[in-house]
């Protein structure tokens, strides 16, 4: 299984290489961090550069910085950086409220989306209370390599931006979230990757989460889709790794 979202630099992680040790023994094949503040890339780079060929770097900027000093820090630290994508951005109406702090966070929003798009990157975006108007800016920015984070719009917005080739990442808390459950029986099993988004949206609400828990979603997957959780991981990871152009081995038994 690969781990399409997570935030190793949070404090939470003190214990990071047993975090890291127990993942692996779960079988997760790799984890991609995201850091949402430019400020945290030297922890970022030491994380990476130490489970080199195991975790891989995302970088974003969280939508509820909306100072001109944060979006050039995120300008500048894009050109330093050994990422795969760029992400999360994206939008939060459920922080950011109020017409002009909304314009400002879409001008961000879309700055972001033009910076991969230039770069050559995949977009991570976060749409909390926005999806639908998240999916309209990316659209008008002509972007095609997107993947939807634990999404919390309709699903029949999501289903629109499958059929465009988005990608949806399902994360842990699918197991308790009606929301997350309807969006997997409506999704293809094509569309979607797995996430933990640790350390929140942990299947055990309350309880920091972990890559170690990603099974979680693949098998509640498995379960609504009536298949086998062997075809969940096969497809998500196939997915992953294409998305991110993370190089991966995986075993012919699938
Ligand atoms: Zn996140």
């Amino acid at each position: 299984m690969i781990d399409v979202h997570a935030h190793l630099t949070d404090p939470a992680f003190s214990d990071l290489p047993e975090v890291i040790a127990r993942a692996k023994a779960a079988g997760v094949l790799a984890v991609v961090t995201s850091i949402t503040d430019p400020a945290d890339m030297p922890r970022a780079k030491e994380i990476v550069e130490h489970h080199s060929g195991f975790v891989y770097l995302t970088l974003g900027l969280d939508p509820t910085f909306l100072s001109e000093e944060k979006l050039s820090e995120f300008r500048a630290a894009l050109n330093a950086a050994p990422i795969v994508g760029i992400g999360e951005v994206g939008l939060d109406h459920f922080y950011v409220r109020g017409a002009p702090l909304m314009e400002t966070q879409e001008r961000h929003f879309r700055e972001c989306i033009r910076a991969a798009i230039s770069l050559g990157k995949p977009l991570v975006v976060h749409s909390r209370s926005a999806g639908r108007k998240a999916l309209e800016v990316l659209y008008s920015e002509g972007a095609e390599r997107v993947l939807m984070h634990a999404f919390d719009g309709k699903s029949g917005d999501a289903l629109a931006a499958a059929k465009k080739g988005y990608f949806f990442s399902i994360p842990t808390s699918v197991v308790h979230s009606d929301q997350k459950q309807k969006l997997v029986r409506l999704l293809p099993l094509e569309s979607m990757m797995l996430e933990t988004d640790s350390p929140v949206l942990s299947p055990v609400r309350g309880e920091r989460n972990e890559p170690a828990n990603l099974v979680h979603s693949a098998r509640k997957i498995a379960e609504i889709k009536r298949i086998q959780v062997e075809k969940v991981i096969e497809t998500t990871s196939v997915n992953a790794s294409r998305f991110f152009g993370i190089d991966m081995k995986f075993t012919s038994s699938w």
